[in-house]
Parts: C-alpha cells; sequence; structure tokens
C-alpha cells in the first residue's frame, strides 16, 4: 500500500466497449496527475456487469493506452476481487450498517431474493470537486438503497468504493457524468470506514452541435479508429489533453512528458469540451512534422509499400507540407504522388493545352531546350536551383507574346507528371532527378515532334 503522501489514482475502464475518445481523455489526465506528483496509477478493469464485459474489450483498452504511451504500476479485475467486497458486506452486517432484505426479485416478481441494503443516515453530503467546487446533495431521497444483491454479488458503487479504498486511491478523477454517483459512493465510504478521496469531474466532450460525443456525431469515437486513420499517439495525446485542460500558457505542442511536468488541476476547466477534427489533424501534423524523414517513412510503414527509396526520401519533406495523417500520406503516395515512381502517361493533346496560338508546334522545342539546359544541373538539384535555372526561360517566354509563363511550365509539369494537377514542376525535378527528368521531358518531346511528321 501507498504511504500516506503518496498520490494514487486509477484509471477504471468497463470493458463492455471499444476504447473511447474519452475515457483515453480520462485515464490520461489521471496519469498525468499521478505521474506529475511522483504517484502511482492504478488499472482496474471493471467487469462487474459479467454479460457485456469482454476479454477482448479489454485488451483493447489495455492495448490503445499503452499504445497512447500510457502506463500504470498495478493491474486489476473486478470480478478477481469477489472474496474481498464479500468481507466488507459481511462486515456491515455484522454491525449493522447494512441489512438483509427480503424481497421479490425485480426481473421475477414471482422469485424471493435476499439483497443488501444500506442503512442511509439520510443527511445532506458536501464534498469539494476540484474542477467545480463544493457540491452538495441531500442523500435522504438515496433512501436504504441496494449495495449488493447477495453476500457474493456486490453492486457497482460497492465495489468501486472497496476498489479504491483497497488500493489507497487518493484522487477521483472521472467524468462530469458520474457527479451523481458520488455522494452514494461517499455514503457507502463512511459505512466501511475508508477515507474519503480528493474529486475532480472533468468536462464533457461535446460534439459540434455541443451534444454529448457519441457515434452520431459524425467523427469517429474509438481510439483504434484514429491510430488506423494513421494519427500518431503523440498528436492524439497532444490534443486529448487540450481537451478540457488548458496550460495557462500560449503553448500549445507539448510530448508526453512535456504534460506531465504542465499538468495540474487547476488548468481543468467546467465547461463542456468541444471536438473539433481540425484541430486535432494540425496538431498531429505538427508531430509529424517533427519527425525526422526516416522516422516519418517508419512510423508511418511507408517503407513496405516497396517504392525506390531514394525517391521516398526525397518525398518525405512533400508529404511533411500536404499530410495530417500517416493515412493521407499513403493516400498521397497512391495517388496524387504515384507520378514520381512510374512512367506517366501522356495524352499529347494535353501537352500542348495551353500552347500560344501565334507559335503552333513550339512546344516541342520548348521542351527539347529544356531537356538540354536541365543537364546543367546535378543528378540530385534542389527545387530551389531548378527554379533559378528554369524560371528566367518562361519569363522570356512571357516576353515573347501569347501563352506567358505557361508556354514553357505547362507542358513541362505535364510532361514530368502526366498530370493536370501536380506539385510545381521545380519540386518534381528535384523528387525526380536530372536524369529521369530530362528523360521524361524528351519522351513528351519525342512524342510531339513524332505527331507532327504524322500529321
Ligand atoms: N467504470 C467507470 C466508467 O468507465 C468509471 C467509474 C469511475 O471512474 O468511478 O465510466
Amino acid at each position: 500500500m501507498a504511504d500516506a503522501h503518496t498520490v494514487v489514482t486509477r484509471i477504471p475502464p468497463s470493458p463492455t466497449g471499444r476504447l473511447h475518445i474519452g475515457t483515453a481523455r480520462t485515464a490520461l489526465f489521471n496519469y498525468l496527475f499521478a505521474r506529475h506528483h511522483g504517484g502511482k496509477v492504478i488499472f482496474r478493469s471493471e467487469d462487474t456487469d459479467r454479460a457485456r464485459s469482454t476479454a477482448a474489450f479489454e485488451q483493447e483498452i489495455i492495448d490503445g493506452l499503452h499504445w497512447l504511451g500510457l502506463s500504470w504500476d498495478a493491474f486489476s479485475r473486478q470480478s478477481e476481487n469477489v472474496a474481498r467486497y464479500t468481507n466488507l458486506l459481511n462486515n456491515l452486517l455484522e454491525e449493522g450498517k447494512a441489512y438483509l432484505s427480503v424481497e421479490h426479485a425485480k426481473d421475477d416478481p414471482s422469485r424471493e431474493v435476499e439483497i443488501i441494503r444500506l442503512r442511509n443516515p439520510g443527511r445532506s453530503i458536501t464534498f469539494r470537486d476540484e474542477v467545480r467546487g463544493a457540491i452538495t446533495f441531500d442523500t435522504t431521497e438515496l433512501g436504504d438503497f441496494v449495495i449488493a444483491r447477495s453476500r457474493t454479488d456486490a453492486l457497482y458503487h460497492f465495489a468501486v468504493v472497496a476498489d479504491d479504498y483497497e488500493s489507497g486511491v487518493t484522487h477521483v478523477i472521472r467524468g462530469d457524468d458520474h457527479i451523481s454517483n458520488t455522494p452514494r459512493q461517499i455514503l457507502i465510504q463512511e459505512a466501511i470506514g475508508a477515507p474519503r478521496p480528493v474529486y475532480a469531474h472533468l468536462p464533457l466532450i461535446l460534439d459540434e452541435k455541443r451534444a454529448k460525443m457519441s457515434k452520431r456525431s459524425g467523427d469517429a469515437i474509438a481510439i483504434m479508429d484514429y491510430r488506423a486513420e494513421g494519427f500518431l499517439p503523440e498528436g492524439l495525446v497532444n490534443y486529448l489533453a487540450l481537451l478540457g485542460w488548458s496550460p495557462g500558457t500560449d503553448q500549445e505542442d507539448f510530448s508526453l512528458d512535456e504534460l506531465v511536468e504542465a499538468f495540474t488541476l487547476t488548468g481543468v476547466q467546467k465547461g463542456g469540451a468541444v471536438w473539433n477534427r481540425d484541430k486535432l489533424l494540425s496538431v498531429n501534423q505538427r508531430w509529424m512534422r517533427k519527425l525526422t524523414d526516416a522516422a516519418f517513412i517508419e512510423r508511418g510503414g511507408l517503407a513496405e509499400k516497396s517504392l525506390d527509396v531514394a525517391k521516398l526520401n526525397k518525398v518525405v519533406p512533400l508529404l511533411k507540407e500536404k499530410a495530417h495523417t500517416m493515412g493521407e500520406a499513403r493516400t498521397l503516395l497512391e495517388g496524387e504522388l504515384a507520378l514520381l515512381f512510374s512512367t506517366p502517361q501522356l495524352d499529347i493533346a494535353k501537352l500542348t493545352a495551353k500552347e500560344p496560338a501565334d507559335r503552333p508546334g513550339i512546344t516541342a522545342q520548348l521542351l527539347s531546350d529544356t531537356a538540354a539546359v536541365l543537364s546543367s544541373l546535378p543528378e540530385e538539384p534542389s527545387s530551389e536551383e531548378t527554379k533559378m535555372l528554369l524560371m528566367p526561360r518562361a519569363d522570356a517566354e512571357e516576353a515573347k507574346g501569347k501563352g506567358g509563363r505557361g508556354a514553357l511550365l505547362w507542358p513541362l509539369r505535364y510532361a514530368l507528371s502526366g498530370q493536370e494537377r501536380s506539385t510545381d514542376p521545380f519540386t518534381l525535378i528535384a523528387i525526380l532527378g536530372t536524369a529521369e527528368s530530362i528523360r521524361r521531358i524528351q519522351t513528351a518531346s519525342a512524342r510531339l515532334i513524332a505527331q507532327h511528321h504524322a500529321e
């Protein structure tokens, strides 16, 4: 057991569903608070609902939290703690703080069951919430509420209080939706002689319509769906931390370690925290940009695509500029940027789409001149030096009359990419390398000349 001054928090998910963003955010705050204070975190699988709890959900929750970078110091399952609950229930019965009551079963009134009710002193209870301040409840209306279906079948609230007591939990940090459970749990604490922990109830996560975030809100709510989409755990953790907590400074980017350092309950807001996918995307993009190029390729699983490694390395800056998730990066490589890895199919009519009307047939010449000029570049030119070499030539075409710079830049870009829309030709040349760029441009020029002869 922890000594009197150690902070102990808990991560107590119910394994009755997937790991949701709300559960992950609450787990994160418990983790941050405990680590900030050099304390301990307990993971507790709240599987009292035997019918709906599954090992697969429990595993997904554990895997998801580990993926986010969270860890804990102890692990327990409520289903394995039954003997302890029975002991505590027996004590309460002996002390007269609870009593057995023979009643008709709820689901089948013809059957009689012996349930256990707490003798409720029925007074008003005030507890201090670190987020909301003092909260007062009148507990008379709760009556002598049921705490167990039998000596061996403790109900949820009893199990929670018994476990928090056993683990020496000092701080209960959980969602707002548990505020109304708190007076009941305090009454149970007082009956079993457990100290009252500090409470902090976190604001709910709301969707853009300010309704509780749910499947109907549109965006994914399962952490593993964000993982599959190619979000980085660094990005998601950073974003989740800012959902309902603010550092009180302008800092927006926080690693998990930096969050541990900065986190305090005073920074938690009262009002609902609105989920904003655009913000999540931009936070995630910033974390993707912080990766080295090699780490980007590896973390994005991009090397598995068996693409030309040299080109892949050169395309990373472009991916960092455009993609917000690794999924987007993969889509770019398969779509818009696939042209870099395989020879484009050219549509001759498109090559000459911007040919100046007053200089028919000029495109082939412009392309072969450009190919010749490019041979003065090193094999791996930067896009800047390529631009410095070619821009004056595009300007010269503009000076010659109709067509403007596009007279050169359009067929050049199309010859390199085979696409009507793509990244600028200088970036393309830098990624393709000088030799392959020249080859693509010469191919386009040769096709134009061949077509001209055929006419
Ligand atoms: N098992 C509860 C839940 O998943 C947590 C209860 C608590 O934090 O006290 O919502």
